[in-house]
């Protein structure tokens, strides 16, 4: 800034001089201040040509403020090429680290247009990169469930499970991975030999219930008729015991067909229109049957023209198992309330009680096979722990879900909860019926 003032007063007092010397001060005034000007706007050129030079070349002599510019200019500039090396060191390891990832890997853009793609997603999903570069993720995979996840209300929980569009015999796991502003990491895992051994698991429980089935049911009918002949106390007792257990382990043994039936994926169920409240009705029943001495107070609350479009027998164990589980777990006299009904969000059917109530700790876990919170309570109330395990899988093939809330010692409560598609409202179930 001094070196600028030094020179407008020097060019200053050169005009003045002149215009002692020459005459016509203001004239000589003038033609330094023209001066200045034309010395100030080449500066100023001279600087935007220096910013504007791809090159990284050093600022050039200058003085005052334009030197002061030059330096800062020049420290963002040295800056700004720091960040960007290391931004693209960041993105060459990026790259080699999600190209080393075993699972297809592909960054898609805000409109699922694919941006990038690593080797295996060439090999199982059959992206040609750098073609397919700027195409549509869905255009080059269609499949009808690919829309849940590349939708707009990513559910970071959820995969879908598709074969593979290069070849059906693979099986992908699909998900889609929200980062940065607005892109998105499309991830597609090879499970061909999970689902395979899966498969495996399933079918081998199922053949091993299917052939304990017939013993089973012949021990059952022969400790029927000894227990009807046998007149020793001390024997009818030993008996009862073990005609209970026979009983117990039959209906594991039909709990875990149940579960591998339902666990059998591509197998749909067939859906018809369910009437809930004639269902939930029944259910009613049998659990005032099954409370006896408990004589639990039970209340319920249908909406009787609310339908669902879905499996009648799956639906009816899934609430039946619910309804009981209450029934076991609360205690005499206790409250338990069976509610069907609908909202904006779809169709529920709840089963609230004032029961035990389950730790908070426990409730994650609920739905696994075999977990109980007390076993040997759960044993002693004769459940298979499957019971919830089978409402899982019956609630995933309706696309419900399951809520828990419990708490102790004041009761739990579980929600099955519909999407609105799945509701059929009676007006409609009638106009189907008559056009069939
Ligand atoms: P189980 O046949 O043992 O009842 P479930 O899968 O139906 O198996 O339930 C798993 C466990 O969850 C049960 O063992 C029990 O501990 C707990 N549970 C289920 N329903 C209730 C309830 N309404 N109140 C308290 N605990 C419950």
């Amino acid at each position: 800034m001094r070196e600028d003032i030094i020179r407008v007063l020097l060019v200053g007092f050169i005009a003045v001089l002149a215009g002692i010397i020459f005459g016509h001060t203001l004239i000589w005034l003038c033609l330094g201040l023209f001066y200045l000007l034309f010395v100030i706007y080449r500066d100023l050129h001279q600087f935007l040509l220096w910013m504007n030079n791809p090159k990284d070349v050093e600022p050039p002599d200058a003085i005052g403020v334009l030197d002061q510019l030059y330096r800062a200019a020049d420290a963002r500039r040295k800056r700004n090429k720091t960040r960007k090396k290391q931004l693209s060191r960041y993105l060459k390891r990026f790259k080699k680290a999600t190209a080393a990832l075993p699972d297809a890997t592909i960054i898609l853009g805000d409109e699922n247009e694919i941006q990038w793609g690593n080797k295996p997603a060439r090999e199982i999903l059959g992206i040609k990169w750098p073609q397919d570069a700027g195409q549509r993720i869905d255009n080059l995979i269609r499949h009808p469930e690919l829309g849940q996840i590349i939708g707009n209300d990513i559910n970071l929980q959820q995969t879908v499970e598709i074969p593979s569009p290069i070849d059906p015999d693979i099986q992908l796991s699909i998900q889609v991975v929200p980062y940065g502003k607005a892109q998105r990491l499309f991830i597609a895992r090879d499970i061909t030999e999970l689902t395979r051994s899966n498969r495996m698991r399933s079918d081998f429980v199922a053949n091993v219930s299917h052939e304990l089935r017939t013993p089973l049911t012949i021990i059952g009918g022969y400790l029927e008729s000894l227990l009807d002949n046998t007149e020793d106390r001390q024997l009818h007792k030993q008996l009862g015991t073990m005609q209970q257990q026979a009983h117990r382990m039959q209906d594991i043994v039909s709990d875990l067909l149940l579960l591998s039936r339902l666990e059998q994926h591509e197998k749909q169920p067939s859906f018809e229109t369910v009437i809930v409240s004639e269902m939930l009705g029944k259910i009613h029943r049998e659990a005032m049957r099954l409370s006896g001495e408990k004589d639990h107070v039970f209340y319920l609350e249908a909406e009787a023209d609310l339908f669902l479009h879905g499996n009648h027998s799956e639906l009816y164990s899934a609430f039946s198992n619910l309804v009981s589980n209450a029934v076991k777990y609360t205690p005499a006299r206790g409250v338990i309330r069976i509610i069907w009904y609908s909202d904006k969000y779809g169709a529920h059917m709840l089963v609230k009680d004032t029961g035990q109530g389950i730790p908070a700790i426990h409730l994650p876990r609920l739905t696994e096979r075999f977990y109980r919170v007390d076993r040997g309570r759960a044993r002693s109330e004769g459940g298979t722990g499957l019971g919830l395990a089978i409402v899982k899988h019956v609630l995933n093939r309706h696309g419900a879900e399951l809520h828990v809330d419990s708490v102790m010692g004041q009761g739990s409560s579980f929600r099955c909860d519909f999407p609105a598609s799945s509701i059929v409202r009676q007006a409609e179930s009638d106009s189907i019926s008559q056009n069939n």
